[in-house]
């Protein structure tokens, strides 16, 4: 499958703490990809390897099927939006990209009119940026990461501190450069809920570690409404399910299945399983909401 960006065991080491620890993500053209952690999780130090402003200790990257020295060729491709986004306050919006348009040598007549209108900020061009609201601020700051039309746009926690307002302009925004321009994003965030409703693709760093990558429709499938039925034979239990008509159903280990429909009906497929020898060991209704699931996942309460 051809990647855009995959990390190959990408490690970062201070001192004796590994921030990062053998990472390997794979992220596709198209994706908007939600790289989701606890503050210190290791985020960001993984965005500033890919986006070639720190080194890796171990492992490398490769971008556009590049690996090594060759990836870094490619880092003019790459728009990024990482911690302090170099935004002078006394100055407006347009000045702000007209500076960074000069600093990377984009000369396009009508780029910085264009940039403001594609984030939403083609009214406000004579404001200072320090009158700007936050989700104003992080706007410019995705506009100023769209300079020189790059394939892959990595934003750090862009709407960390946003109000719900702020965070739904900012989804708009990345939905829409993602549909129309098939930019593909890097974002990443301490809550998953808000980035659920935007990624496409996730992966979960605790410590340093890659937990799990999975695609939107494999997060929503753990989080939806499900019975959790455990049996003593697995097998037998399933084609007792058939008979009852329920199709909608998934072994997932050993003992396991997770039923997906009549989630009322617990009773009588105990009661089925039961007239045809089938010990019923468990049997629960789950629905663990996108934030359960991530804390079931790390362990305990997010730090914020
Ligand atoms: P946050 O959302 O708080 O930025 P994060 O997931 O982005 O969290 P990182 O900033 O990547 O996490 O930090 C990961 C770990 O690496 C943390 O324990 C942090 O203290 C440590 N770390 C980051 N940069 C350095 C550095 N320059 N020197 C030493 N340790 C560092």
């Amino acid at each position: 499958m051809e990647y855009l960006l995959t990390t190959n065991s990408l490690t970062k080491q201070y001192g004796r703490h590994k921030a990062v620890n053998a990472v390997n993500i794979h992220i596709r053209q198209g994706d908007i990809y939600g790289l989701i952690g606890r503050n210190g999780a290791g985020k960001t130090t993984i965005l500033k390897m890919i986006s070639g402003l720190a080194a890796p200790t171990e492992g490398d990257f490769s971008l556009f099927g590049k690996t090594g020295k060759d990836a870094y060729e490619y880092m003019s491709r790459i728009g990024t939006l990482i911690e302090a986004p170099g935004i002078y306050p006394n100055m407006s919006a347009a000045e702000n990209l007209k500076l960074k348009c000069l600093a990377v040598g984009v000369r396009k007549k009508g780029t910085i009119e264009e940039l403001l209108k594609t984030v939403g900020l083609e009214n406000v061009e004579k404001k200072k940026v320090k009158k700007f609201s936050l989700g104003m601020k992080q706007r410019l700051g995705i506009a100023l990461a769209l300079v020189g039309d790059p394939d892959l746009v990595i934003l750090d926690e862009p709407i960390n501190g946003l109000d719900p307002q702020g965070i739904a302009e900012v989804r708009e925004t990345l939905q829409k450069l993602n549909k129309e321009k098939n930019i593909t994003f890097i974002i990443s965030s301490h809550i998953l809920e808000e980035l659920s409703k935007m990624a496409t693709n996730y992966g979960i760093i605790h410590n340093g570690i890659l937990l799990q990558e999975m695609t939107r429709e494999e997060l929503l499938a753990k989080c939806s409404e499900r019975i959790e039925l455990k049996t003593d034979d697995t097998r037998k239990a399933c084609t007792v399910l058939e008979d009852m008509g329920i199709e909608k159903y998934k072994v997932v280990d050993a003992d396991t299945i997770q039923i997906f429909e009549r989630l009322n009906d617990g009773g009588d497929i105990t009661m089925r399983l039961a007239e045809n020898g089938v010990k019923t060991m468990g049997i629960t209704v789950k629905n663990e909401a996108l934030e359960d699931y991530y804390l079931n996942l790390t362990g305990g309460i997010v730090n914020v």
